[in-house]
């Protein structure tokens, strides 16, 4: 069933649809048994909280912003505004352990797919899942590399959706 649209076109969640939505993801996630999340902010970062209420696991925190070289019509460039520290703490757990990473929305793939890869490249994990609340049912511009577990809580129409954190 697709959720009606505000009057501005937008679909509005609330917390109770994020937490039935996160709900969807535990069972999966528990199969993929990791050993810390990575959340990308700041969507991500309230998605992995509830998760860990679940997955008593540790929470890792970046942040990256797709952002426009020069035209404004589309975003094709990811930045990284924060990472981890891959040498101490928590995030020495991140090389040949099992890593999941967290996001709010899937909605070209471009930023999952970035993030998958900047991790995989300096910190070699065992493996890597992707777990969103929400996939958007579009063609993608990106791809994910071989080998990972993707978890999404719900489909949704390609729609723009509001979170209750934002
Ligand atoms: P992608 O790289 O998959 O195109 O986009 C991922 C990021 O764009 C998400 O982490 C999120 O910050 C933002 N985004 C994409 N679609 C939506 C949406 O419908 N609502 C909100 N709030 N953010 C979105």
């Amino acid at each position: 069933a697709e959720r009606q649209a505000a009057a501005d076109g937008k679909i509005y969640f609330s917390y109770a649809q994020i937490h039935a939505a996160v709900d969807n993801i535990v069972a999966p996630a528990r199969a993929f048994n990791p050993d810390v999340i990575i959340a990308i902010g700041g969507g991500g970062f309230i998605p992995a909280r509830m998760l860990r209420t679940e997955l008593k696991i540790p929470i890792l925190a970046i942040a990256l912003e797709l952002y426009d070289d020069n035209t404004n019509t589309r975003n094709t460039t990811v930045k990284k505004i924060q990472w981890f520290d891959e040498t101490s703490g928590i995030g020495r757990n991140v090389r040949g352990r099992r890593v999941l990473v967290m996001d709010e929305v899937d909605d070209t793939r471009t930023t999952l797919k970035f993030a998958v890869e900047e991790i995989m490249m300096p910190t070699a994990p065992a493996a890597i899942a992707v777990a969103v609340v929400h996939n958007k049912l579009k063609p993608k511009d990106a791809e994910l590399p071989p080998g990972i577990t993707y978890i999404a809580g719900e489909e949704v129409p390609d729609r723009w959706n509001c979170y209750p954190w934002d």
